[in-house]
């Protein structure tokens, strides 16, 4: 199985990564895409995945963090994309659900990560909270070529529209709540093959972990839920949903079993 969208280079798995990677081998997790989120963690991020051969590298300036975000670090994006096996430029996106994040900022500075990306040839890994509809109009104007929404929560029209425009939808942890009912509804609606997993570690522990930091490990959690939802076996989900995370980051996936 492919995690999708994990932070395996925040400091939280610093004193155990090695660790959490076996387990991930013996749990069938053996592909995990790691983002970036700040130009000043880009160095950090690429030597993590540069020594692992399970990680694939995104790079990208998260909206969360648009207050640290400088006009020159598109410039250092823009080469780093040219200098490392990166697979995609991400986290980006839109965070309009924090209101002390400049809205304005964070628009210019997606709309040009949009563009860098769509320069490159690279997918987008999106982050969207409360903007599905602006994000909707930047994607169908600037024309990327694909990625993913990442812990999709928005409504079926909208992953409809997602979807027209070559994108993958992103599940974690949150479908293994018994809470998350809408969410339940919307994943049972979106077609097994425009979904992929991720957990979104070290957030969003999954119920079976609540509380904890969350790992990579945990990724079968997720691929259960799904099953259990879609009524299909649990094979069944890891073999589209990684197949799908492949195509769309066109990935040189790592064998170790
Ligand atoms: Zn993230």
């Amino acid at each position: 199985m492919i995690d999708t969208h994990c932070h395996l280079d925040f400091e939280a798995f610093d004193h155990d990564r090695t660790a959490v990677l076996d387990n991930c081998e013996k749990n069938g997790v053996h592909n995990i895409i790691v983002p970036a989120v700040t130009a000043q963690t880009f160095a950090r991020t690429i030597a993590i995945c540069e020594n692992h051969a399970q990680l694939h590298l995104a790079l990208g300036l998260h909206p969360i963090f648009i207050d640290q975000h400088q006009p020159q670090h598109l410039v250092q994006l823009d080469e780093q994309l040219s200098q490392h096996p990166v697979i995609a430029v991400g986290e980006i996106g839109l965070d309009y659900y924090r209101k002390q994040l400049d809205k304005d900022k964070q628009n210019a500075f997606f709309t040009k990560q949009l563009i860098i990306a769509k320069q490159h040839g690279l997918p987008v890994i999106i982050h969207n909270r409360k903007a599905h509809d602006e994000c909707l109009a930047l994607l169908a104007q600037i024309q990327p070529v694909g990625g993913i929404i990442h812990a999709f929560n928005g409504s079926i029209q909208q992953a409809e529209k997602y979807i027209e425009l070559g994108f993958l939808l992103g599940f974690g942890g949150m479908l293994t709540f018994d809470r998350s009912a809408k969410l339940k509804t919307l994943a049972k609606k979106i077609p097994l093959s425009s979904i992929v997993l991720e957990t979104d570690a070290p957030d969003m522990a999954p119920e079976q972990h609540r509380g904890e930091r969350n790992s990579p490990e945990y990724l079968p959690f997720v691929q259960t839920a799904l099953a259990n939802i879609k009524g299909v076996d649990r094979d069944e989900v890891a073999q589209t949903t990684s197949g799908n995370a492949q195509r769309v980051f066109n990935l040189p996936l790592s064998t170790q079993h």
